[in-house]
C-alpha cells in the first residue's frame, strides 16, 4: 500500500516537474524575446549601440549556463561598414501630407543625408518601360525628386518586373543622373533592410494610395551617418561533451536586426531573430544541466551582422575558434517563433540521412505538424559553412504571423505556437546525431 502511494506521489511529482520544465522553457523563451525586442535594445542594430546591448545580454545568459569562453571572452569582435539614420526622419508631400515613418514609408537605408523642399517629376512604371519617354523625363529632372508610380507591380510579367527593378536601381543609386533622389509608391508590404554603404541619392518607398500626378513638391529631412569601421561582435560559448571526442555540433542563430529608422521607428525583430536566440539559449540551458550533457561538444554561436549580409558568420568562417573540420553538424535557427504549419529545413535534400533522422524523431514523438524539405539556399548564417563543405541545416518555422522586416515583428504578437515542440525535437535530435 505504502509503495503504491509512494509511486503515485512520485508520479505526481514527476508530472509536475515535466509540466514545469515545459512551461519553464516557453517562459524562458518569452523572457528572452521580450527583452531582446524591447525599445531598450533599439532593434539590435547600429543606432544607440543596440547590437552591443543585445550581445551583452546574451553573454550574460551564456555565463548563467556556465558555457566556456574562448580567449577569456564570449565576444569575437569584427568590423563592418554601416549606414544609419539615427536622427528624426520627416517626409511630407505638398506641404499637407505628413507621412508616418515605418507605417507609411521607409527610407532606403543606404540613403545619404538630405534636407530641403524639392520639386518633383512623376513617372509611371509603364513609362519606365518606354525608353523614349523615360529619357525625356530624366532630362527634365535636375535637382528634383523623381516620383515613381509602382502600384500593381506584382501583376506584371517577370521580364517587365526585372526591367523596372533595374531602372529603379539605376535611378536610386547611380550618381550620374542629375536628379536629387526618388520616391517609389507601392501597394506592396513595406520591408526594410540594413544599409552598408552610402549611396549618392536619397530614396524612399511609400505605401499609400496616392495620385502622384497631384504631388508637385516634397519636403524631406533626414540625417544619415555612415561608419566605415563599426565594431560589432559574434557571441560564442562552448560546452564540452561527455565523450571527450573533439567532434562538435554547432548551434547558431543571429541576434542582430535592423535597428531604428530615425528616433521613433523601431524594428523589434521578435521573430527575426530574437526567437532563434531564445531557442539557442534554451538548448544551452538544457544541455548544460549535468544530467543532459550530450556526447559531443556543443558550440553556441550568436552571430552578429546577419541582416547586413551574413557578415558575422563570414567573419567566423575566416577566423574559426575551433578547427572547422571538427564540426560534425551545424544547426542554424532563424525565425523560430511560429510553427503552426511546422518547419522548413534548408539543405534537407542534400543531407538526406540526417533529414530522415529528424523526420523519424518528429514522427515518433508527435511534435510538429510537418517538416518540409528545401534544397540549398544562401539565406542565413549556415551559408558559408555549407560552402566550406560542412554539413548543416537551417530551419525556420512556418505559418502564423506574416510580419517580417517591419515594425510589426514584435513580442506582443509573436505566438510561439510550437516553440516547446520545436525545442524538444532539437534536443532529441542533438542527442541522436
Ligand atoms: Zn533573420
Amino acid at each position: 500500500m505504502k509503495i503504491v502511494i509512494m509511486t503515485k506521489q512520485l508520479f505526481l511529482l514527476f508530472a509536475v516537474c515535466i509540466t514545469f520544465s515545459t512551461q519553464g522553457q516557453e517562459e524562458y523563451a518569452r523572457k528572452i524575446i521580450k527583452k531582446l525586442s524591447s525599445p531598450k535594445m533599439h532593434g539590435r542594430g547600429y543606432v544607440k549601440n543596440g547590437e552591443k546591448k543585445a550581445a551583452k545580454y546574451i553573454a550574460k545568459e551564456f555565463k548563467k549556463h556556465d558555457l566556456n569562453k574562448f580567449n577569456n571572452s564570449y565576444y569575437q569582435k569584427f568590423e563592418i561598414s554601416v549606414n544609419t539614420q539615427p536622427k528624426n526622419i520627416k517626409l511630407n508631400l505638398n506641404d499637407t501630407l505628413q507621412l508616418i515613418p515605418g507605417k507609411e514609408f521607409l527610407i532606403n537605408p543606404n540613403s545619404p543625408s538630405v534636407k530641403g523642399i524639392f520639386s518633383t517629376i512623376c513617372i509611371t512604371q509603364n513609362e519606365l518601360l518606354v525608353d523614349s519617354i523615360f529619357q525625356k523625363k530624366l532630362k527634365h529632372s535636375e535637382n528634383k525628386f523623381i516620383l515613381i508610380d509602382r502600384y500593381g507591380f506584382n501583376t506584371l510579367s517577370k521580364s517587365e518586373k526585372n526591367k523596372i527593378t533595374n531602372i529603379i536601381n539605376y535611378l536610386c543609386y547611380n550618381p550620374n543622373p542629375k536628379h536629387k533622389g526618388c520616391v517609389i509608391f507601392t501597394d506592396d508590404k513595406l520591408t526594410w533592410t540594413a544599409g552598408f554603404f552610402e549611396s549618392s541619392k536619397a530614396s524612399f518607398t511609400i505605401q499609400k494610395k496616392i495620385n502622384i500626378d497631384e504631388i508637385n513638391k516634397i519636403s524631406v529631412d533626414c540625417d544619415s551617418e555612415y561608419h566605415e569601421n563599426y565594431q560589432t561582435q559574434n557571441v560564442i560559448g562552448f560546452l564540452e561533451g561527455k565523450s571527450k571526442s573533439d567532434s562538435t555540433i554547432v548551434i547558431s542563430a543571429h541576434y542582430d536586426h535592423l535597428g531604428r529608422m530615425g528616433t521613433k521607428t523601431l524594428f523589434p525583430g521578435a521573430n527575426d531573430n530574437a526567437s532563434g536566440i531564445a531557442l539557442l539559449l534554451n538548448l544551452a540551458a538544457y544541455f548544460s544541466e549535468p544530467s543532459n550533457r550530450p556526447d559531443y561538444n556543443l558550440l553556441f554561436i550568436a552571430f552578429g551582422a546577419e541582416e547586413i549580409g551574413l557578415l558575422g558568420s563570414k567573419y567566423y568562417i575566416d577566423n574559426p575558434l575551433l578547427p572547422l573540420e571538427k564540426i560534425k553538424f551545424l544547426l542554424n535557427f532563424d525565425l523560430a517563433g511560429t510553427g503552426d504549419e511546422g518547419i522548413k529545413v534548408v539543405n534537407a535534400t542534400v543531407f538526406t540521412k540526417e533529414f530522415e533522422l529528424l523526420q523519424k524523431i518528429n514522427r515518433e514523438n508527435s511534435l510538429l505538424k510537418k517538416i518540409a524539405p528545401r534544397g540549398t539556399a544562401c539565406n542565413s548564417d549556415h551559408c558559408f559553412f555549407y560552402e566550406k563543405g560542412i554539413p548543416c541545416f537551417y530551419s525556420y518555422t512556418l505559418g502564423g504571423i506574416s510580419a517580417y522586416h517591419d515594425i510589426y515583428d514584435k513580442y506582443e504578437t509573436l505566438p510561439l505556437t510550437k516553440f516547446t515542440e520545436y525545442n524538444k525535437l532539437i534536443q532529441l535530435y542533438i542527442k541522436q546525431l
